[in-house]
This record gives C-alpha cells, structure tokens and sequence, in this order.
C-alpha cells in the first residue's frame, strides 16, 4: 500500500510485513486507522504489531514495536502505544529529540496541570495520577509527559474510548484542552503544514 501525506510526498507501507503475517488477527485494527496515522507510522518507521502474554501493552523503543496482550488489545490502546512511538520518533530519528522534552509542551501542560490541581479534591486526582503525579519523576523518568503525549495520540485518532478507561480520556480531553491543541500539530506534523 502507498499512502500520500498533505505535502504529496508518498511512502510504501508494508500490511503483512507490519503484522508478521498476521493480518487476520489485528484487522479489526488496521480497518480503523484513519489515513494519516498510516502516514505517520511510515514515518516513525513503526515496525511491527504482535502479541504479548500479560495483559498489559507496551511499546518498545530501540526494537520500533507495538506488542498488545489480552485485554489490551483494541484500537484506542493501539493508538495510545502509537502516540510512544511518535514521542519518540515522530519529529526526529534521534530517540533524544523527544515530544515530552518540547518546552513549551511542558509550559502549557504545567499550566493546566495547575489549574486542575487547585479545583480538585484528591479524590479526583487518583483517576489521573497516570497523568499528573510527579512524585515519580526520577525513577520513571517523567512518566505523567509521558502518559499526556501518548494519551493524547489516542483521543486524535479514534473515538473508541477503550475499555474500562474511558474516564482517563475524559479527564485529559476536559481539563487539558490546550495541551491536546499543542500537541495536535506535535503529533502530527505534516497535517499543519500553515503554521
Ligand atoms: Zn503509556
């Protein structure tokens, strides 16, 4: 398949290579990437889709892989584990070029962050310390930017909410809206070619 970003630039995508022949079992999947994503994942040179044990998901930098486990296997963790990838890779082919690292990201996020935190009981701020905490920052190594980009990625790209996680795209898309904005054009480089 070739696929054709909003600059005519066009780029070969391989299905059967990306799946490991696996096709049938990640189609549900591949039917409901929107036409961009495909752009994107030619571009961060994405390599493979395939299955893991656990029940968990994760993507792998260094190997440029998306591996799902039982459970985790739907189209908005797909594209919540896309949204690592393009983290990563998706501005740069250097890994140390990251979208977390982008500084005026952090501004708009930290700002937001903090409005969010002055309204609400600690309550609340449980559903999202995915997305808030900091007090894991040296061990995880950031993992709250992290978390935002990836995140974000999914609310982009699909509206399946995800199983037993909708309220983690709630929170996001109803208290972060101009970190979502931001990362919009981060995310997807070649669809705002004006600004
Ligand atoms: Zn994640």
């Amino acid at each position: 398949m070739t696929v054709t970003n909003p600059k005519g630039e066009k780029v070969r995508f391989d299905l059967d290579e990306f799946t490991l022949n696996n096709y049938d079992e990640f189609k549900d999947i591949i039917k409901q990437i929107p036409g961009h994503e495909f752009f994107n994942m030619a571009k961060t040179k994405l390599n493979s889709i395939g299955t893991m044990q656990s029940r968990n998901a994760h993507y792998v930098p260094g190997y440029n892989i998306i591996e799902l486990g039982k459970g985790h296997n739907g189209i908005s963790t797909f594209f919540h584990e896309f949204g690592h990838n393009k983290d990563w890779l998706i501005n740069s082919d250097d890994y140390k070029n990251v979208i977390r690292g982008d500084k005026q990201f952090i501004q708009v996020y930290e700002k937001e962050r903090g409005a969010f935190m002055k309204e609400f009981p600690t309550l609340q701020r449980d559903f999202i310390s995915y997305f808030i905490s900091v007090d894991n920052l040296q061990s995880r190594g950031n993992q709250n930017l992290r978390e935002v980009v990836a995140e974000t990625n999914n609310i982009l790209s699909t509206p399946n909410q995800g199983d037993g996680l909708e309220f983690r795209k709630y929170y996001l898309q109803r208290y972060f809206p101009e970190t979502i904005a931001y990362l919009a054009k981060k995310l997807n480089p070649d669809i705002y070619i004006n600004q």
